[in-house]
């Protein structure tokens, strides 16, 4: 099978001819219909993550597509289903991989991150437990499994902060972005929205999503905008999916009394923090999803209630994809097709 393989840190990926993997046991082989690049993607492409794949090494933790095989154990599944990966593979057997919460586990077993990933015809899948089935375009869903996921899991937190009348912000409105606003629209509709990026495509887009006040964080100061827009409360929720110095500490800095701060991005900042004690502000991380919220996703999107943005991208183009990513070029998700 063809599948775009990394063969050292910091350089362009190869398109390269490997073995297609069999089934086995539990095993599912799933035919790539769209694998989604993630930021993600380019970090550990640079060598910028903690724990490092082995070269060569097929990158894509963002998978949809149809059964093509399935091992002797297999049950519940068949050959042509479409299916969303879920992508947090894990195979210890601690309390969290039990749940189904691969996302608080070993980064080393999830798929495209340690182990083989989608950016090839074909994916090895361990287990058929992994998979959710889908009735929709395997390449419109692709996404749903990170940029879908990752948002939906981080909203949840900040609910419970969001009553009628509050504010709630969103820091980087790119592929996770635009989902976390379409959830704060659905389950906080009583809540203001604030976006904030740095390209007017974008919060345009956001605008487009329900976003209350779009902020051009390159022309003005984020949180002066927010404080104006409190009356110097500061807001109620903040989600950061940016995650450098500056985005951290304007986080922190529009957070009012009594709200919450999710951190996403890992854009390598760091965050400094003086405590507010008296503010009782709540900070916190998330990360990825778990296997039971990827199923809720699906039905969301299903439901026709989130929609992705896409571009397909073929083989051929995905060093092209990976400039323009890095430097904020790429509009919605790019969708590399087989
Ligand atoms: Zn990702």
């Amino acid at each position: 099978m063809r599948a775009i393989q990394l063969m050292a840190y910091g350089r362009p990926l190869e398109i390269r001819e490997v073995p297609t993997p069999t089934p086995r046991g539990e095993e599912v082989l799933v035919r790539v219909g769209g694998a989604g690049i993630c930021h993600t993607d380019l970090h550990i492409a640079e060598g910028k993550i903690a724990t490092l794949p082995t070269l060569p090494f097929t990158l894509g933790h963002e998978v949809a597509g149809y059964v093509e095989r399935v091992g002797e154990s297999v049950k519940g599944v068949s050959v042509g289903e479409r299916v969303v990966v879920y992508g947090a593979w894990s195979e210890r057997t601690d309390r969290h991989s039990i749940r189904g919460e691969g996302n608080l586990s070993d980064p080393s077993g999830w798929m495209g991150v340690g182990r083989p990933g989608g950016y090839a015809e074909f994916v090895l899948v361990p287990s058929y437990r992994y998979l959710v089935p889908l009735n929709a375009d395997p390449v419109e869903a692709a996404p749903l499994a990170d940029a879908g996921l990752t948002p939906y899991r981080a909203i949840k937190k900040m609910l419970s902060y969001l009553f009628p009348g509050t504010i709630a912000v969103v820091l980087g409105i790119g592929g996770l972005g635009s989902f976390a606003l379409q959830y704060l629209r659905l389950f906080a509709p009583y809540s203001k929205l604030v976006a904030v990026d740095v390209k007017e495509s974008r919060l345009r887009q956001a605008r487009d999503l329900g976003a209350d006040l779009t902020v051009d964080a390159s022309v003005e100061d984020p949180v002066e905008a927010v404080m104006d827009l409190t009356g110097r409360e500061g807001v109620n929720g903040v989600l950061d999916l940016v995650g450098t110095d500056s985005t951290m500490d304007q986080a922190l800095r529009m957070a009012g009394r009594e709200s919450i701060v999710v951190i996403v991005g890992q854009a390598g900042g760091t965050m400094k923090y003086s405590p507010r004690v008296a503010s009782e502000i709540a900070v916190t991380f998330s990360s990825w999803g778990t296997l039971t919220e990827l199923t809720e996703v699906v039905k969301l999107a299903e439901m026709g209630l989130v929609r992705s943005r896409i571009q397909r991208i073929s083989f051929e183009e995905i060093n092209d994809t990976f400039n323009k990513l890095r430097d904020g070029g790429v509009e919605g998700r790019a969708v590399l097709v087989p």
